[in-house]
Order: structure tokens, then sequence, then C-alpha cells
């Protein structure tokens, strides 16, 4: 009961994929709970793809994760307040709309 393990920790939790979960059913899990992210948390689709399409030319992607922080980056990509954590991002957090709509900085998404 109190020490039951919400099911977002899951999510959350590096390479600990719950078990007998199968990665199919791990990733299955993982986009519905991106699907059910705040609006208000949450990137426009266009935004979410772009920054997708980016990770997966990187060569820090490995099976669906990025190796140098450790998230999904299905997750990563999908949060407003998230940016890519190269020391050069490839892709930047959209904290304004200032950020976002600057044109000089076509690689913002
Ligand atoms: S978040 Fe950045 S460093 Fe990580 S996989 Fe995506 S583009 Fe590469």
């Amino acid at each position: 009961m109190g020490s039951e393990i919400p099911r977002a920790a899951w999510i959350r939790c590096r390479k600990c994929l719950p078990g007998g979960m199968s990665k199919e059913a791990f990733f299955e899990d993982l986009e519905r709970y991106v699907e059910r992210i705040s609006p208000d948390e949450r990137v426009s689709e266009e935004s979410y793809w772009k920054r997708l399409e980016i990770c997966r030319a990187c060569g820090q992607l490995q099976e669906g994760m990025c190796r140098i922080c450790g998230c999904y980056v299905q997750l990563r990509a999908a949060l407003k307040v998230k940016g890519c954590p190269e020391v050069h991002p490839r892709w930047t957090a959209q904290l304004t709309p200032s950020v976002d709509d600057n044109p000089q900085r076509a690689d913002v998404v």
C-alpha cells in the first residue's frame, strides 16, 4: 500500500524497466504518459516531432535514451521546460515566446 511505486516513477526511472515488462510495452506506456501531459506543459506537435528528428540524428541517442542526461527523449522532447542537455544544445527549452519566435534561432524547436 504505502510502498507502491507511482506509475509515473517507473517511466522516469533510468534503465530499470519494471519486471516482466517488455521493451515494446514500456515504450507504449511511455507514449501514453506523454499523451497525457497537460497542454500547458507540452510543446506543439510540430516542435515535438522536430525535436525527435534532431534526437534521431544525434550520436548521443541510444535505445530511445539520451546518453548525456539519461532521459527518454520522447518524454524530454514533449516538455516545454526541457532542452537538449548538450553544451551547445541542439534544441532548447521554450521558456518565453520571444525565444520560440526568434528567426535568428532557426535551430530552436
Ligand atoms: S537531447 Fe540532445 S544530446 Fe540528447 S539525444 Fe537529443 S539531441 Fe542528442
